[in-house]
């Protein structure tokens, strides 16, 4: 062990996860020692082939470990690595992985950035199901964007916390109410590993948060190129309500928010310090790290012990290290707190990096006099960063209009944010039989030029046999996925047999499938799929039928959103619907991956303008679904009137005015076009004109909505030294 540590002069984890693999490997027989290597690295889910090594050993065993590679290999009887130790084909199948991944990580780094890496802050990284550290579209926009970062060999780090009790896990009662529990976490069984220090002890960082230091060590797991930083409270020298803020994602106590965002803001910084990390720039991503700014700062500015700086002349001297990405115009996501709330938590902080405590609470306004206004995150982050953007066109003007008042110019349209459109990984996303036909067609190694039209104009040329089979396997494997959990869902929930009875049969893998996954916010709407409960049951007709899914989880306190997933429950036993519409429980990485490929049609019903991006409807696109959506966000620079369906996006102060009229013209476009065309078919049963559809989605919104594009957006309009 010692070996190891002094080949390693920089002590970020590198040696603690080289450590961490040869005690895996020395569990394992000889020739499966490339198994722990893989099993370490998050670049085994993007690789062809990688999650089959695990599910070789049995696809159901390996569900029950969360598909958690570490926890997985250590747990295999020795008998079953004996078998697989001598069996020649899956040995080359391992040995096929291993290679992508050693070449992967030996590729030299893009150097266009100059010095250092990019530091990613997030609150969320949806990298993986076995990585409980993210609750929806952001944290998987993170986890997408560090993949795409791991690909384009982009030198950047992501730090974020540690949750050790994640977000929530969903069960629905019989009344169709939310609850929700927890699971904690075992590090020492995920592909993670602690960072410590020459002397073997763990790296530490200590906080100043309420009247006393928080201390945290700091995890580390890979995900291909790229480390990814956890920082973590719950240690010994901690005390009860100090190791709780690191225990949940986006915990209920606003206090204990609070502290999260110190301990992400300034913790990542420290932690970066501690290992010799010198980040070129600090990429901002949401508003919750934005202290980070303040401890960069104090340090720029060089002020020690009897020193008060003027904090906003010391944020200047920070700012060209900063960019931010502002991921929501929703009021939720853009939370303020009062001046008591914020020196009640960060007034010590403020202290430490020697800064007026009432010079904090004034940034976090827009208004920094104004003493009747709360702070936010966001207000501070704009402040701090040398460029704002938002994630789509349209969020671009929605997040000038809410901001304007922080920069001293006339016209809203002179408001110094940009954007860059969100977008999703597509090794990610794309399914196994999409991905293994467009290779077919599109020769190996398309997706390294996903980005291209060029290379996407390639579906036109795919016959429809080959383009339907692929939809239909993809939605026969969705349609067994539900079958397998309805029945465990609805018995769980104590349901009479027979309403178990019907998931038992639910769904047909011929029909047209229709899709509604995502947080259930109040501004998704997904209210407006049974505005009228008559027309919604007329929608699911056996002479032209077609089957729903629904899954999603509401945030513990939003009792509004649990209402409406409580009345959708309601219709449950109407006659016809026990099989034709299904919810899923506790969405998660897993459930919409499968999901989002089955599907036909993917909906989106977000309230104008709330939704910034959305990245599902980008997911199926890469599938070949097709997307029926309100024109907001992605979609309203998307949507080109060939490429699937609109909904009129005009914000309306009307609200119930404008969800009457929305829901009418959703079960139009359903009634009237989109059922008519999935039925109408040749006489070899293929519905060409629907194909034509989903051909034109693909060619359009793949090289569009591929991470690899909003890669090069950030890297030129973003990162780009300036
Ligand atoms: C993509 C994704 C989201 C985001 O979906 P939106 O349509 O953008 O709201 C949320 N949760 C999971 C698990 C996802 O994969």
């Amino acid at each position: 062990m010692t070996v190891l540590r002094d080949r390693d002069p920089h002590l970020d984890g590198t040696s603690d996860l080289a450590i961490a693999v040869e005690g895996l490997a020395r569990r394992l027989p000889e020739s499966l020692h490339s198994l722990a290597r893989i099993a370490y690295n998050y670049r085994w889910s993007w690789t062809p082939g990688g999650r089959e090594l695990f599910r070789q050993f049995g696809a159901h065993r390996f569900s029950l470990s969360g598909e958690n590679p570490v926890r997985f290999l250590r747990d295999l009887s020795e008998r079953s690595l004996l078998e697989a130790a001598t069996d020649g084909e899956y040995l080359a199948r391992v040995d096929m992985v291993a290679q992508v991944l050693d070449a992967d990580l030996a590729r030299p780094a893009r150097t266009d950035l100059g010095s250092g890496p990019v530091a990613f802050l997030c609150a969320e990284f949806g990298v993986h199901r076995s990585l409980p550290v993210y609750s929806g579209g952001l944290g998987v926009l993170a986890g997408d964007l560090l993949k795409e970062a791991s690909d384009q060999g982009l030198p950047l780090v992501g730090v974020g916390l540690f949750y050790r009790r994640g977000y929530l896990h969903q069960r629905v009662d019989r009344t169709g109410w939310q609850q929700e529990y927890w699971i904690e976490a075992d590090p020492e069984m995920l592909p993670v590993v602690r960072v410590s220090n020459s002397d073997g002890s763990p790296l530490t960082v200590r906080i100043p948060v309420w009247d006393g230091l928080l201390a945290a060590h700091v995890w580390r797991t890979d995900v291909g190129r790229v480390p990814l930083y956890l920082l973590d409270a719950d240690v010994a020298e901690n005390t009860p309500l100090q190791r709780w803020v690191s225990a949940r994602l986006y915990e209920g106590n606003r206090a204990i928010r609070l502290a999260q965002y110190a301990l992400l803001g300034v913790g990542a910084v420290r932690a970066l310090e501690a290992m010799s990390i010198t980040p070129a720039l600090f990429h901002l991503n949401e508003g919750h790290a934005a202290l980070a700014s303040l401890a960069v700062a104090s340090r720029m500015a060089g002020l020690s012990n009897h020193d008060i700086g003027d904090l906003a002349t010391a944020l200047k001297s920070g700012r060209e290290r900063f960019v931010f990405t502002t991921h929501t115009p929703v009021q939720a996501g853009n939370e303020t707190y009062t001046r008591e709330e914020v020196l009640a938590v960060l007034g010590s902080l403020a202290d430490e990096l020697h800064f007026d405590r009432e010079a904090l609470v004034e940034l976090g306004r827009v208004h920094p006099a104004d003493v009747g206004e709360a702070s936010g995150l966001t207000p501070l982050a704009i402040h701090a960063a040398r460029s704002t953007n938002a994630v789509s066109a349209r969020h671009e003007s929605v997040a000038r209009g809410m901001w304007h008042e922080m920069f001293p110019l006339g016209a809203t349209d002179q408001v110094p944010i940009s954007h860059v459109t969100n977008a999703v990984h597509l090794p990610t996303w794309m399914a196994p039989p999409m991905r293994a036909l467009l290779t077919r067609h599109f020769g190996e190694g398309w997706e390294r030029h996903a980005s291209d039209p060029a290379v996407w104009a390639g579906v036109e040329a795919i016959p429809d046999e080959e383009l339907w089979e692929v939809r239909c396997e993809q939605r026969r494997d969705l349609v067994a996925m539900i079958r397998r959990k309805v029945v465990v869902d609805r018995l769980a929930r104590g349901e009479d047999i027979d309403f178990v009875q019907a998931g038992a049969d639910a769904f047909d893998p011929s029909f047209l499938t229709i899709g509604f996954a995502r947080r259930l916010a109040t501004y998704k709407r997904l209210n407006l799929v049974l505005h009228d409960p008559a027309r919604a049951m007329n929608l699911l007709d056996h002479g032209q039928p077609a089957q729903f899914v629904f899954a999603g989880k509401a945030h513990p306190l939003d009792d509004a959103a649990k209402a409406i997933a409580q009345r959708m429950f309601a219709l449950k036993r109407s006659p016809g619907v026990d099989n034709r519409a299904v919810f899923i429980e506790d969405y998660d990485l897993s459930v919409a991956s499968t999901l989002i490929a089955g599907c036909d049609v993917w909906l989106n019903l977000p309230r104008p303008p709330l939704e910034a991006s959305g990245t599902s409807g980008m997911k199926a696109a890469l599938n070949g679904c097709l997307n029926v959506s309100v024109l907001d966000g992605w979609w309203m620079e998307g949507f080109d009137g060939s490429n699937g369906w609109g909904i009129d996006g005009e914000v309306d102060p009307d609200e119930a005015a404008q969800d009457e009229r929305d829901a009418a013209t959703l079960y139009t476009v359903l009634e009237d076009e989109v059922k008519p065309s999935f039925h109408e078919r040749d006489d070899r049963g293929i519905p060409k004109l629907w194909l034509q559809r989903v051909r034109a989605s693909m060619r359009t919104l793949g090289p569009k909505y591929c991470a690899t594009r909003m890669i090069d957006d950030y890297v030129s309009q973003v990162y780009a030294p300036r």
